[in-house]
């Protein structure tokens, strides 16, 4: 068994069950030419709520006879349980097999698809008979958090804004600014300033999964060379053949993580109305960031004595095409936004259950579109240019 954890309080989410909510629109497999929609208008009204995203999950477990088990960082025993502005902090788990999987969305406020595709899985890993999802059912215990930045998600931000709970406001830096966390970036002076970061990474201590998958958003963009429209961008935070990932595990992480997106793009490259290639900023460069608990699982992070054993695991994001707060992100294109984010979480968590990931030449990482890197974008040196 993997881990699962006690609930002793869920009366009140219970409450809410039964309301309906119009979450999903569904996505076809054919070709778009508004995927992804460069003039399309955001109506963030559209976008879940914490609200929704609540009732969602205890619908999902009230309705799921496969077991899927919803409740809150306070419920599983975290000492820091809540986010900044003191919502509770939501997790809910899938399968009974003995490996542990982290899937984790909407870090960033304003990157709702990583919630609604998380759902969405979540829903089909509950209640869906077949064969593909008893398989991931019995390789794997998942953890799923929708929303792991509520605070954010409810103010359409990327970050987080610290709190004051003495006076109930923002905490304010020296110039009478609020102070807001990137909470993919939340590490300055050897430790984590968000409580969101504190509780999900002592989660992850008391999980110790063997793989974990973040899904993002980043604006538009077109693959080197062709111009064409990318609606996913694969990538892992330390970035492969980088300063750091090659040091880690003895190099079995370097390898890992090409073989998880590899698998990924040969899997998903069939779909007409997904376009992928690799994640990179500034043109050219691969990012190599430390800061945030996906790099610290990476790391074996033992921040604060709680991991003395020194787990670590691979992290790999998906990255869709889209945001609410450059306005690209189309309507038209939502549902195939979520549809391909919930192919990719399926594909890469089947073909880990059934050995073909572990299987991949790594150097398909490689033959997905990239431009040739310079550098590795870091939180810690500047850029590091490729060393030839
Ligand atoms: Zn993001």
């Amino acid at each position: 068994m993997g881990k699962r954890f006690p609930l002793v309080q869920r009366t009140a989410m219970a409450a809410a069950a039964a309301l309906a909510l119009p979450l999903f629109v569904s996505g076809s497999a054919s070709a778009d030419a508004n995927f992804p929609s460069p003039g399309g208008n955001t109506n963030t009204a559209s976008i879940l709520t914490y609200e929704d995203t609540i009732k969602e999950l205890t619908k999902l477990e009230q309705n799921s006879k496969n077991a899927v088990d919803v409740f809150t960082l306070e419920e599983a025993g975290t000492q820091v349980n809540k986010s900044e502005q003191g919502r509770d902090l939501y997790v809910a788990t899938v399968g009974d097999g003995p490996e542990d999987v982290w899937v984790q969305g909407r870090i960033h406020g304003n990157e709702p698809y990583g919630a609604e595709s998380i759902l969405s899985l979540l829903k089909d890993l509950g209640t869906n008979g077949s064969a593909e999802y008893q398989e991931i059912r019995d390789a794997f215990t998942i953890h799923f958090i929708p929303m792991y930045n509520p605070d954010g998600s409810e103010l359409n931000i990327r970050q987080t804004v610290l709190w004051d709970d003495a006076t109930d406001q923002p905490l304010l830096d020296a110039s009478g600014r609020e102070q807001r966390i990137d909470l993919n970036r939340d590490w300055v002076a050897d430790k984590f300033q968000a409580r969101e970061s504190l509780a999900f990474y002592e989660y992850w201590t008391m999980v110790d999964p063997a793989y974990g998958i973040d899904i993002h958003h980043q604006g538009l963009k077109q693959e080197f060379g062709t111009g064409d429209d990318v609606t996913l961008s694969l990538g892992i935070s330390l970035a492969p053949g980088g300063p750091t990932l090659p040091t880690l595990a003895g190099g079995a992480y370097d390898v890992l993580t090409r073989q998880m997106h590899g698998y990924v793009f040969q899997e998903l490259s069939g779909y007409g109305f997904i376009n992928m290639d690799r994640y990179q900023v500034g043109g050219d460069l691969e990012i190599d960031i430390k800061g945030g608990v996906v790099s610290a699982m990476m790391l074996g992070l033992n921040h604060q004595g709680l991991n003395p054993e020194g787990h670590s695991n691979p992290v790999v994001f998906f990255e869709t095409s889209g945001n609410t707060s450059d306005g690209s992100l189309g309507q038209k294109a939502r549902g195939k936004s979520i549809q391909q984010n919930i192919l990719a979480m399926k594909t890469l968590l089947l073909g880990l259950a059934n050995g073909e990931v572990q299987n991949v030449d790594p150097e398909v990482w490689e033959e997905i579109p990239h431009a040739p890197v310079s550098g590795y974008s870091t939180d810690y040196a500047g850029v590091i240019p490729v060393t030839p």
